[in-house]
């Protein structure tokens, strides 16, 4: 292993040359600070998704809500429809209350300290950290999955994750210095997507496989090494599209709990045995001519599930919203179920 002072040197110019273009992020040598308002909502986006899938609504929100005060005086439904299908809706609630924080607490103006964007709401370590480095230049410790992964080649960290987090982010700082942490952090963000990738990574191009210890080995894709994944539960479910017309009957799911506060289509409890066909029966949203049109099938963090999907055409004291927006406008495992009613009624 060389000095950091040298791998520094060489991942910034490589850095300097590569930086990925994307809407939140000012390349390095422009001279500019990023808003921090986009990088924070960019952060909270990214998280456990790519950025093809997030740029869309990356840009929909800052054209809808360009300032944080603006997401701060937004209605909470249009920001929960508006995040539909990005997933972790939770996380959607906490964007509008950590903008309410903002707006009311400190002004409209993010806080420039990790420990400071620590506070607020929604706002965990790693967000902090990645906020304090990219937007405010400090030198903040950040370690996302790609940070990890490259520490756990270049030091070929037999620890498997999860367990190995902790040392994958000691590892990580030892190359944080005041000169240019947000382009640092960025860096090495962009080599692990671009470069160190999970699969076949391009370790010919990497300015740093001189000192990768997994790519010395000749295995880099054996880290990070990780423990075998417990299976994930089963459920089952039924779901009901009620159509009248073009419209078609929602509800607003309870606040707390899975996909809270969102739209989503009546449907029965999710559990580990298929509904019977009383239970099918019983929490239909109205007496109906239902028709099984299929199923789909949904992969949530905790649990996977199978809802039959019904269909009919009736009346009922439900949200009724064109077929079109609801399709946008509901969690994807809602949308998928939309889909295919409507199909199977074309
Ligand atoms: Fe990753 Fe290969 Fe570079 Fe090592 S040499 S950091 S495995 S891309």
């Amino acid at each position: 292993m060389t000095a950091v002072p040298s791998l520094r040197a060489r991942l910034l110019a490589w850095y300097d040359a590569n930086a990925r273009r994307l809407p939140w992020r000012v390349g390095p040598n422009v001279g500019r600070a990023p808003d921090p308002y986009r990088v924070w909502l960019s952060e909270v986006m990214l998280q456990q998704t790519t950025v093809p899938h997030a740029t869309p609504y990356f840009l929909d929100f800052t054209r809808r809500w360009p300032t944080v005060r603006d997401l701060a005086a937004a209605d909470d439904g249009e920001v929960m429809a508006a995040w539909a299908g990005l997933g972790y809706y939770a996380r959607a609630r906490n964007l509008v209350a950590c903008a309410r924080a903002v707006a009311s607490d400190h002004g409209g103006v993010f806080p420039d300290t990790e420990e400071a964007l620590r506070v607020l709401p929604g706002v965990g370590g790693y967000t902090a950290a990645a906020v304090a480095a990219i937007a405010f230049d400090r030198p903040a410790n950040v370690a996302d999955g790609n940070i990890e992964r490259v520490m756990a080649r270049l030091f070929a960290v037999e620890t498997p994750l999860p367990d190995a987090k902790a040392e994958l982010k000691a590892l990580a700082a030892r190359f944080v210095t005041a000169d240019r942490p947000g382009d640092w952090a960025q860096a090495l963000m962009d080599l692990g997507a671009m470069v160190c990738r999970p699969k076949a990574p391009l370790c010919d191009r990497c300015p740093i496989a001189t000192d990768c210890r997994a790519f010395g080995q000749g295995e880099p894709e054996a880290y990070p090494r990780r423990t075998a994944k417990a299976d994930r539960p089963h459920r089952h479910g039924a779901v009901y599209v009620l159509t009248r017309g073009r419209e078609v009957g929602l509800v607003r799911r309870p606040p707390k709990g899975l996909l809270g506060g969102m739209l989503g289509l009546p449907t029965t409890p999710w559990r580990a045995a298929a509904p019977t066909r009383a239970e099918i029966a019983a929490a239909a949203p109205a007496p109906a001519d239902w028709r099984a049109a299929g199923q789909v099938e949904h992969t949530f963090t905790h649990f996977s599930l199978t809802l039959a999907v019904y269909r009919a055409d009736g009346e009922a004291d439900l949200i009724w919203t064109p077929a079109d927006e609801a399709v946008a406008s509901t969690p994807t495992v809602f949308a998928k179920a939309l889909r295919l009613a409507l199909l199977s009624a074309a």
